[in-house]
This record gives C-alpha cells, sequence and structure tokens, in this order.
C-alpha cells in the first residue's frame, strides 16, 4: 500500500543477529522484486545468545529496541503493521497515535490495526504477496528463532513468542 504511494520509502529491517535463515531469504527476495528502499539495522554491539546468557529482556533492548529507536529519531512518522487481534497487548492500538522515543516524539501509524489475520492472507492472495514460508508449518507470529515456537494458545497467535513468559520485545512500549 505504501508502495503505491511512495514508492522509495524507507523500509527499516531489524537485523537481530538471530533470525530464521527463512525470514533472510524472504527479505531479501521481496527486496530485490519490488526494489525496495531497504535499511537495515543493527546493534553495534551484538552479542549472539544474549537471551540465553542474561535475559531476553537485555537481548531485546540490545538488538531490537535500542537499534530501532535510535534510527526512528531521525523521522517523523513510523508505519507498522500492528493489529488489534495480535495480542492482548495490543487490543488498544490506535490507527494514528503519538508514540515517544527516549529523545522525541513521532507518530505511529498502523494502517492495519482492524484488520483480522484473515484480511491479510486475502489482500496477499488477492495481491500476489508471497508468504513467509514458515506459516506453513504452523507458527503465527514470527520473530527470533531462538524465541519463536507454535503457538499453545490457539486464541493468541503471539502465545508462542518468548515460551509464553511476555507478549512484547519492546519496540511497540513507549520510552519513558
Ligand atoms: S526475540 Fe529473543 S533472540 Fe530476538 S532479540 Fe529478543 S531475546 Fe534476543
Amino acid at each position: 500500500m505504501l508502495r503505491e504511494v511512495r514508492p522509495d520509502i524507507p523500509v527499516l529491517f531489524l537485523d537481530t543477529f538471530h533470525h530464521f535463515a527463512e525470514t533472510l531469504v524472504y527479505r531479501d527476495e521481496l527486496t530485490a522484486r519490488w526494489g525496495l528502499n531497504l535499511i537495515s539495522l543493527q546493534t553495534q554491539t551484538p552479542s549472539v545468545g544474549l537471551w540465553q546468557a542474561e535475559s531476553t529482556e537485555a537481548c531485546c533492548k540490545r538488538h531490537k529496541v535500542e537499534p530501532l529507536f535510535s534510527a526512528l529519531e531521525g523521522y517523523d512518522t513510523w508505519f507498522t503493521a500492528l493489529r488489534r487481534d495480535q495480542s492482548p497487548s495490543r487490543a488498544n492500538l490506535q490507527e494514528i497515535e503519538p508514540f515517544k522515543l527516549p529523545g522525541r516524539m513521532i507518530s505511529r501509524v498502523a494502517p492495519l490495526a482492524a484488520w483480522t489475520a484473515r484480511d491479510v492472507w486475502k489482500y496477499a492472495k488477492d495481491h500476489d504477496i508471497p508468504l513467509l514460508p514458515l506459516y506453513e508449518l504452523g507458527y503465527t507470529s514470527i520473530g527470533c528463532e531462538p524465541c519463536t515456537a507454535i503457538p499453545f494458545d490457539p486464541e493468541n497467535p503471539r502465545s508462542g513468542r518468548w515460551q509464553g513468559q511476555k507478549l512484547e520485545c519492546g519496540i511497540h512500549i513507549q520510552a519513558k
């Protein structure tokens, strides 16, 4: 949708050093297919396995929250594909809302906020958008490989993340 309005819109990819190989292949295929203006974000101090050596909080902070928030400081608006039906933690999501970064406020826009998973599959099918093959294996929410499993609660598609110990990595939680 955004490419139709602005084909060169920056697409921020958070390279966490812990992705599934399939995710990286999918990223590269979509980038080539659509000529995306892909910007890969990485921490300057990666620590593979920090989730195990210390905690998932420390690992997500290092590999996700800090590099993404740092990059977002350079923009006024952040488009995301968040949806209310993804998780109880997203039930009150607004389509447009202010979002506080450590250094400034920006706008976070979630055009799909009211969509269901079924809406997404239908849109993808109707628009010939390929899907990450991991969905065929039963995953319903896909993040880093060590912290992603098949959901144990069919009512909560994110219940397979972090062994059910948390629902958010922190990138969608406003800075204090
Ligand atoms: S999801 Fe897991 S592996 Fe990925 S950054 Fe967070 S703790 Fe680390």
